[in-house]
């Protein structure tokens, strides 16, 4: 674990002004999403609301929940998630905590643990699209098969997808654990 943790000790913050706007973001935060093929500039994300970056709409509705009861005081909130490249699963921890000083919510994420795996070349944004999609949760990267929420490496099995060319589109989910585990948090 503590090799883990020197591996990359980074901490990825950014800030939410009491309009929810993005007012912070630090240089790991930035490094982090250049690395993960998002190569943007404080300038393009500060001024933007949080909730632009938040493409489901049941996880809109959580995390305003969840800045709710941050503002009310009643913070820290931690939880873990994962935010996986194609050839590693990473582990991660949030934490947001509110200060009432300035009336920002911070959102501090680090890496737990990373473990490494065989390219998914459907988690590549650069492959052709054929036109189907799969539903993979936001929050702990797996993927809807019929209702039963499974690993993306098993999905791609199950499917039939290896080697193929042209892979179905991602299409940005919250699983019902997910959901769950947010929706305790925001109402404790
Ligand atoms: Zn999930």
């Amino acid at each position: 674990m503590q090799l883990f943790q020197q591996l990359d000790a980074r901490t990825f913050k950014h800030r939410v002004d009491a309009r929810g706007r993005i007012s912070h973001v630090n240089d790991e935060w930035l490094d982090f999403a250049a690395e993960n093929g998002w190569p943007i500039s404080a300038a393009d994300v500060v001024g933007r609301p949080l909730m632009e970056f938040i493409g489901n709409p049941e996880l809109h509705y959580l995390y305003g929940l969840l800045l709710a009861r941050l503002r009310a005081g009643r913070g820290p909130v931690r939880y873990q998630y994962r935010c996986d490249a194609p050839d590693c699963r990473r582990f991660m921890q949030m934490v947001l905590q509110f200060d009432p000083e300035t009336r920002e919510i911070e959102f501090a994420s680090k890496i737990l643990s990373i473990k490494r795996r065989a390219p998914q070349a459907i988690l590549n944004d650069t492959h052709a699209h054929d036109d189907g999609s799969l539903d993979v949760c936001s929050c702990c990267k797996r993927v809807n098969m019929a209702g039963r929420w499974t690993e993306i490496e098993d999905a791609v099995v199950r499917l039939n997808l290896l080697g193929r060319e042209d892979l179905p589109r991602i299409n940005h989910s919250v699983c019902q654990d997910c959901v769950s585990e947010l929706s305790d948090l925001a109402h404790p």
